[in-house]
């Protein structure tokens, strides 16, 4: 039996750190969903796409061939992208073409597609409010903004921190406030705060959750 973890949270609350992690322990497959809008985003961008064009958002969307790879690495089209994926304008613009209905549905697709092969650990910010709405362990992480900001500081160490945090604030409220799939906890889902936590303190707690809710050890690997 398959087993989906959705993690859900704003940016820079810890979910990929603990995401990747918990999968590893798990032996589930890790799916940074947010790779997979950033690539469409930089197809987008590439192709000089108006980044409200739906039709043509989703034509990419659709036709877009996007490999998660074991050691993080993103692909493209076959192109590896996982550095190019991660700038300023790319992220701006992943938060953009995320609003557009028509690249969430084929992009929601194919995230429901890995899960039809493969325990996994999902990360985004409706995996468990609208991919996997019946998903057996769902956390809302969340941390201080100013913490959060602390945090992508250190990953993006050229970009000055208040530049950081008025991007991250922008990117947030886009996400928070959108029409379609708003970031937004599930009621089902265990709220985590991880501000003055360490990942593995983090991880524990989680992993106590699924202890819980996934009994069957043969579901455990
Ligand atoms: O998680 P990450 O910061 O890489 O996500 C980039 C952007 O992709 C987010 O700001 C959000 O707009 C979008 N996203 C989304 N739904 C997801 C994952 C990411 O809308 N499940």
């Amino acid at each position: 039996m398959r087993v989906v973890i959705a993690i859900d949270g704003p940016a820079g609350a810890g979910k990929s750190t603990i995401a990747r992690s918990l999968a590893a322990r798990l032996g589930y497959t890790y799916i940074d969903s947010g790779a997979m809008y950033r690539a469409i985003a930089l197809w987008a961008l590439r192709l000089e796409v108006d980044l409200q064009d739906a039709i043509k958002l989703e034509q990419l969307a659709r036709s877009a061939k996007i490999s998660l790879l074991m050691d993080r690495s993103v692909q493209l089209n076959g192109e590896d992208v996982t550095s190019e994926i991660r700038t300023p304008e790319v992220t701006a613009a992943a938060s953009k073409v995320a609003a557009v209905k028509s690249v969430r549905s084929a992009l929601v697709e194919k995230q429901r597609e890995i899960a039809e092969t493969a325990s996994v650990v999902m990360e985004g910010r409706d995996i468990g409010t609208v991919v996997f709405p019946q998903a057996r362990v769902k956390i809302f992480l969340d941390a201080d903004p100013q913490e959060r900001v602390r945090r992508r500081s250190v990953e993006l160490p050229e970009v000055a921190a208040a530049q950081l945090a008025a991007q991250m604030s922008e990117r947030d409220t886009r996400d928070r406030e959108r029409a379609e799939s708003p970031l937004v906890q599930a009621p089902d889902a265990v709220y985590l705060d991880s501000t003055g936590l360490a990942p593995l303190e983090v991880e524990e707690k989680i992993l106590q959750l699924v202890r819980a809710r996934v009994s069957n050890g043969k579901e455990l690997h």
